[in-house]
């Protein structure tokens, strides 16, 4: 079944702080894949970063970045963003589950490399979940990051 998803109005705002290869990369793969997906964050305040910088470090919960927002300003604080965090959306809620993330990731990075190729895009991008881009995904990473794509500069 060919299923047709679009984009909330939050998901469309966050994607419109985005580099227009993200922008490009992203309005491909709304029509190509087969799990739905909310585009959760593009760019970010540093005062954002540092809150998240915090979290599983000063403040509860796991460590979900490793770039502080002081001495080391990430592709999310730049605007437009050169990062974009992605969940899924299954049976009516926000999913982050592994097994979404990598279904994504797959149609994400597929669709970048076509675009790519095509000359649609000037950069190539990168997924949190095999930063390396080798054949093995999530298990040989230093942080997994699944939600999480940028571009290569
Ligand atoms: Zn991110």
């Amino acid at each position: 079944m060919n299923r047709k998803y679009h984009y909330s109005n939050n998901s469309k705002a966050e994607l419109a702080t985005c580099h227009d290869d993200l922008q490009i990369v992203f309005n491909e793969v709304i029509k190509v894949t087969n799990v739905d997906l909310i585009i959760v964050n593009g760019n970010r305040s540093i005062q954002e970063q540092q809150d998240m910088y915090a979290q599983g470090r000063t403040k509860p919960g796991a460590i979900i970045t490793n770039v502080d927002g002081v001495n080391d300003i990430g592709k999310h604080n730049e605007l437009p963003a050169k990062a974009v965090d992605i969940c899924c959306y299954v049976n009516g809620k926000a999913s982050w589950e592994i097994k979404h993330l990598c279904y994504l990731g797959g149609v994400v990075m597929s669709t970048a490399n076509r675009l790519y190729e095509e000359g649609k895009i000037k950069h190539r991008i990168r997924w949190g979940g095999n930063w390396d881009g080798d054949g093995e995904i999530i298990s040989d990473q230093n942080l997994v990051d699944g939600p999480h794509y940028e571009i290569i500069d």
